[in-house]
């Protein structure tokens, strides 16, 4: 019922107690390898809860290809639609210093070769979907293509990360558009939305000169939300991490309160958020409720280390407590 269109990566990572320099070489810890990538992770985080999934994604031919698809079908995740070959499977080579500071680099391989094309071939998965859920780990018009195939009456829910300025013709497609804080100035902003860290930001910066992009906004959320409806998605979704989220689909505004809890790694709750909301809108429920469950499946996230292995169940939803 829910098919996701995105990325799959295997993400390689190496605990160092500094990073090398030009030409330098550093010993780390021993390697760990998780899968992930946007796509694979909502895939993940859906079946989890229970939603029959399917994945349409690119892997190599190769052994990082098999890991991330023997974890998709662990979790329950239908991989019939998810291709073979053309690239090395996607990774992210990410090193891990004491504080805790991430630096990645990402080597989007067979992401960046699940084409128009192969989207036009899936077209019975795409038709047979009540949901389809997206993100930009792939080509911006690979995803175009995906709202051209997608059936009038499937909904499409959008993630735009990593952000760029969107074309219109994707923008109105959106029900809702979803989106974190920093996802949202790049939207409205343009680049000069992509600074470090909100608190980095000062505001202003040169206008984006995409049909996004139309300059800064300010700091209320509220006031985003307005300013992204007005680019034509028809509802719009903004994720503010320990604060909860802001609905809005042009007729009410509503905050969904955060669900308490301690965070030990904020990892993937995002993705799990945009997966729980996606299967909830599939089965019916209203955008503000889908988001009240959504909040509480991001909040279970963030409870557990890692993405994929820190999604919850239905049961563990369930026990958070709450409504
Ligand atoms: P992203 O991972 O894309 O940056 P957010 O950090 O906004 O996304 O998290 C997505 C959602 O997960 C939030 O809207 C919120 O509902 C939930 N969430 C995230 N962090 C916390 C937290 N510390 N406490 C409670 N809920 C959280």
């Amino acid at each position: 019922d829910l098919l996701v269109v995105g990325s799959a990566n295997a993400d390689l990572v190496i605990g160092v107690e500094r990073r090398p320099g030009p030409g330098e070489t550093v010993l780390g810890s021993d390697l760990a390898v998780h899968p992930g990538g946007k796509g694979g992770n909502q895939a993940v985080a859906a079946a989890r809860l229970g939603a029959r999934t399917a994945l349409l994604a690119r892997v190599g031919d190769d052994a990082h290809g098999r890991l991330l698809l023997d974890a998709q079908r662990a979790a329950g995740v239908d991989t019939a639609g998810v291709l073979r070959g053309g690239a090395p499977t996607g990774v992210a080579l990410i090193t891990v210093d004491p504080s805790g500071d991430n630096s990645i680099v990402v080597s989007p391989g067979a992401n960046a070769r699940l084409s128009p094309r192969d989207v036009r071939d899936a077209a019975d998965l795409l038709r047979s979907a009540r949901v389809v859920s997206a993100q930009l780990e792939i080509p911006l018009e690979t995803v175009a293509e995906v709202v051209r195939t997608t059936a009038p009456g499937t909904r499409f829910v959008l993630n735009p990360s990593p952000p760029v300025e969107l074309p219109a013709g994707i923008l109105a497609a959106c029900d809702p558009l979803i989106l974190n804080e920093h996802e949202a100035r790049v939207v409205l902003e343009g680049p000069a939305g992509d600074g470090r860290t909100d608190g980095e930001r000062t505001g202003g910066g040169p206008v984006g000169d995409g049909r996004t992009g139309g300059g800064p906004v300010g700091d209320d959320p509220r006031e985003w939300a307005r300013a992204l409806l007005a680019l034509g998605p028809r509802s719009v979704v903004i994720t503010l991490g320990a604060r909860g989220a802001l609905v809005a689909d042009g007729v009410t505004t509503e905050l969904v309160e955060p669900v308490r809890v301690r965070a030990v790694d904020t990892t993937g709750a995002g993705d799990a958020f945009t997966a729980a909301l996606a299967w909830r809108l599939g089965t019916g429920a209203g955008l503000a409720d889908a988001a009240r469950y959504a909040a509480r499946v991001g909040a279970a996230a963030v409870t557990r280390e890692g993405a994929q292995a820190s999604f919850p169940t239905a049961a563990e939803v369930a026990a958070l407590g709450g409504a």
